[in-house]
Parts: C-alpha cells; structure tokens; sequence
C-alpha cells in the first residue's frame, strides 16, 4: 500500500469509527451528537423529537432510521472501534498507521458467555461494504497480500475457524491450511 492510501483508509475507517461511537452513544446512553454543530445532548426520551441548542433538529424516528440496519452499532466490538478512533489521529509514522489498519480491520466482536468466549462477525462487518462471505474472503486476502504484516493471517485465520459460524462461510486457502494441518 502507498502511502497516500494508507492515509486515505486510515481516516475513513476513523470517520467510521466516529460514527459507530456516536450511533451506539445515541442507542444506549441516549447521547445525541449533533451533526450541525458537534455538540453532544441527552436525548429526552418523554419527546419524539432531539433538538440542539444550534437549532438543529430532527424526529428520533428519522434519526434512528438514518443508521438502523447498517452496521453501526458496537455491540460486542466497542473497545476495537474505540481503541482505534483514541489511537489513529495519534500515529504518525506510516508503518505503524498500517498497523493499526491492519489490527482494527482484523478483530472480532468478542463475547465472554460465562467462561467460554464466544468468537462473533469480524469487527470489519462493521466498517466495509459486503456481506459477512465478502468480508471476511477480503480479509484473507489483504492478510495475505502484505509482507509487512507477517502473521496477521495466521492469527486471523486462527481466530476465524475457531468461531462457529465460520464453517459456513469457507476461506479457500484458509481451509487448505485446515486440512494441512490435520
Ligand atoms: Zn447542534
């Protein structure tokens, strides 16, 4: 990757990352971030209306409807998209952007069900276009393509077959590995 893209794809990953922390602020702590003026308010639950003190306002039900089904609520990946949204401004040595990149791009929401962790959807379902068999066919590849991010593959494609939605959903190179292995 050159270095133009990196920079490009770092950002709008962290202009998603920004939007996913303030839909899922809006979700569960009824934090409304104003997208005129920036300012956060607690949503008045009572009224079906959010206005700003900047004049902004909008029915709730327009609001919700501007995010619902997209992907950007955080569910069991917040502290990946928040980890990333805190740290990326921060970098500025391009290798470890791509890093970062990189990482973000290749956890998973993440889920302890008393001791058993219970592996969900990779946390780039969140932040790319495409269903769940492209994303993850793209993280492979991506993975794989990038000599400077030796194994990453291996500990994403670990994590992945150890999820157990992920035998629907085979990486054909990955189950080479699978079979190799056994
Ligand atoms: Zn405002």
């Amino acid at each position: 990757m050159d270095l133009e893209i990196i920079v490009r794809v770092g950002w709008a990953l962290y202009t998603r990352c920004e939007t996913i922390l303030q839909v899922t602020a809006a979700h569960d702590e009824v934090k409304i971030t104003c997208p005129t003026c920036g300012a956060v308010f607690v949503r008045n639950v009572e009224i079906d209306m959010l206005s700003c003190v900047c004049g902004w306002e909008v029915a709730w039900e327009a609001y919700h409807r501007t995010y619902h089904g997209r992907q950007h609520y955080a569910a069991n990946a917040f502290d990946v998209f928040s980890g990333y949204a805190r740290d990326f401004p921060k970098l500025s040595d391009p290798q470890f952007k791509m890093v970062a990149i990189d990482q973000l791009l290749h956890k998973f929401h993440l889920q302890l069900k008393e001791t058993t962790l219970v592996i969900g959807r990779p946390a780039a379902s969140n932040l790319i276009k495409g269903n769940l068999r492209e994303v993850c066919a793209f993280l492979d590849a991506l993975s794989s393509e990038n000599p400077d991010l030796a194994g990453s593959q291996t500990a994403w494609r670990e994590t992945f077959h150890r999820a157990d939605w992920s035998e629907n959903f085979p990486i054909h190179s990955g189950d080479e590995n699978r079979r190799n292995r056994n």
